[in-house]
């Protein structure tokens, strides 16, 4: 193991951003746009990467100079090159999901569905998924002491059930992984996922005091933090209001997932993201029953 040696050598060849004087964000391969995600590397006296999506080309020459590989959660876009590291730590909530592709697809709801046929052809079109498990679990609670540097486990569930962020207090620095603040929005799409939760996680990484937060997905944002987060938890609501506003009219399921809230058309050329829309519209509208404001008449669902 090489650690922090010829490690400024490869950092200068790969797409970086730095974030602190040894934390670094390593862009993913089309700018860390899914299916591909951003890495975070902290340069402390063990060196740590938090998530493998970024492509198997930019983790390859990081491989024999990163210590431990922390998993944010389990989506494939982020853990598609775990098999390359040595130590891989994961989060409680979602330990041994990627010992198996037999695991990732119950995990993920998709097992035995309707959409399983489709989910399989989508998924090996865009990945080549490796088995990998972890040497360590750890709690979403956990305190990681790498060196000079703590950073805080910070359990964001609704994405995923042990979505985790990370927080380093001293340099007000935030990992946010999936909680990604692109336009896209908040992606509840797993039968696992919850969009209370989600809700629930966002409001709570607003309480932080965050000057630079990076996400998978997207550049590092370091002015206005909050107004992102803020305009990250509104798409929500508009998805919300948008359903309403079509339930004025009774409605089913499949006739409010053709309306396109959550995916544009083409790309559902692939079912399996028509599905994932449905499980969004399904939990909206479960929320929406909940409050009184929807009520559901056999297949058909209509605004009170
Ligand atoms: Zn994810």
């Amino acid at each position: 193991m090489q650690g922090k040696n010829g490690l400024k050598e490869v950092l200068d060849r790969l797409d970086t951003r730095q974030l602190d004087e040894d934390v670094h964000l390593i862009i993913g391969n089309n700018l860390g746009t899914f299916p591909y995600s951003n890495s975070l590397l902290i340069l402390d006296e063990e060196v740590v990467l938090i998530d493998a999506g970024a492509g198997e080309e930019i983790l390859h020459p990081l491989k024999d100079h990163v210590d431990i590989l922390i998993n944010s959660h389990y989506h494939i876009d982020h853990i598609l090159g775990n098999h390359l590291f040595g130590k891989l730590w994961v989060v409680e909530e979602e330990a041994g999901v990627t010992s198996s592709f037999d695991s990732y697809k119950r995990f993920a709801g998709i097992h035995d569905t309707t959409i399983e046929y489709e989910w399989l052809s989508w998924f090996h079109e865009h990945f080549s998924f490796h088995v990998s498990s972890p040497t360590r679990t750890f709690s979403h609670t956990e305190l990681f002491r790498f060196g000079t540097t703590q950073w805080q486990a910070v359990h964001t569930p609704g994405h995923s059930p042990g979505h985790c962020c990370f927080y380093e207090p001293e340099r007000r620095l935030m990992f946010s992984s999936d909680l990604d603040l692109t336009a896209f929005g908040p992606w509840y799409g797993n039968p696992n996922a919850d969009l209370n939760d989600f809700i629930e996680s966002i409001k709570m990484l607003s309480e932080f005091e965050i000057d630079v937060i990076a996400t998978s997905h997207m550049m590092p944002i370091r002015d206005n933090v909050q107004q992102a987060l803020e305009e990250y938890l509104s798409i929500i609501f508009e998805r919300e209001e948008r359903i309403l506003g079509l339930l004025e009219k009774e409605m089913t399921l499949q006739a409010l997932e053709a309306e396109n809230i959550i995916y544009k058309k083409e790309q559902k050329r692939y079912k399996a993201f028509a599905w994932f829309e449905q499980k969004m519209i399904e939990k909206h509208l479960a929320q929406l029953m909940e409050s009184g404001k929807v009520e559901q008449v056999g297949n058909r669902f209509k605004a009170l």
